[in-house]
């Protein structure tokens, strides 16, 4: 069994605590790529720099899908989209397998034409498989909705979604059916420039992240 490194988190508000003191949850003033403004910065890509939130995590996206699955456990491999969710896919896959499971780790990469391929013979090795998708944050659920396709393409049974933060309120019809657990539920209020209460009490906008560092 692998024992869980640094703090061993029990709830969704803890796993927010977390990632707010590593910094990857910000609290500002940010425009979104999307273009609309928001309070709350989320700089996913700062997750795997600090290996022990990856492992604190991957821990936690393991034991949901042990805690989650009834026939303990089917899943037998985890797929996980390029490139932030790789490495917390490995960790997750790692921790189902320290519960006495068999479980494998394979990711898919980006296609050409916006969707997502298992290459490498990862195709072949999906084939009957019983697959877990983990993603870092879901906002609209499409590229996870892209990696179900092509597990089912495969030969493989997508069992269920995990990711960290659904923050986009992805619903299961949204990901070719899937069930999806979500280790923070927590929704991130979003408002459009014209309507940001931020911009009327004319907070700074954060130019270090989002479209906002680029502007
Ligand atoms: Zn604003």
């Amino acid at each position: 069994m692998v024992e869980p490194i640094g703090t061993n988190v029990e709830e969704g508000e803890s796993i927010e605590d977390e990632l707010r003191a590593a910094g990857v949850i910000r609290d500002g003033h940010f425009v979104l790529t999307s273009g609309r403004h928001s309070g709350v910065y989320v700089a996913k890509d700062l997750i795997t720099v600090d290996p022990l939130l990856v492992a604190s995590i991957g821990d936690e996206l393991g034991d949901s899908i042990l805690g989650d699955d009834s026939s303990l456990t089917s899943v037998n491999m985890i797929v996980a989209p390029v490139f932030g969710a790789v490495v917390i896919g490995s960790r997750a896959a790692l921790q189902i397998v320290g519960g006495g499971f068999t479980c494998q780790f394979v990711y898919a990469e980006k296609d050409p034409h916006g969707g997502f391929v298992l290459r490498r013979g990862f195709d072949k090795l999906v084939k009957d498989k019983r697959v877990g998708i983990v993603e870092d944050i879901l906002t609209t659920g499409q590229s996870v909705a892209s990696v179900v396709k092509e597990v089912r393409r495969c030969g493989g049974e997508v069992v269920m979604v995990v990711c960290i933060w659904n923050r986009g309120n992805v619903q299961p019809k949204d990901v070719g059916g899937v069930p999806i657990l979500s280790l923070v539920t927590k929704q991130i209020a979003s408002w459009a420039a014209t309507e940001c209460p931020l911009c009327r009490d004319k907070v700074p906008v954060n130019t270090d992240f989002g479209h906002g560092a680029s502007s």
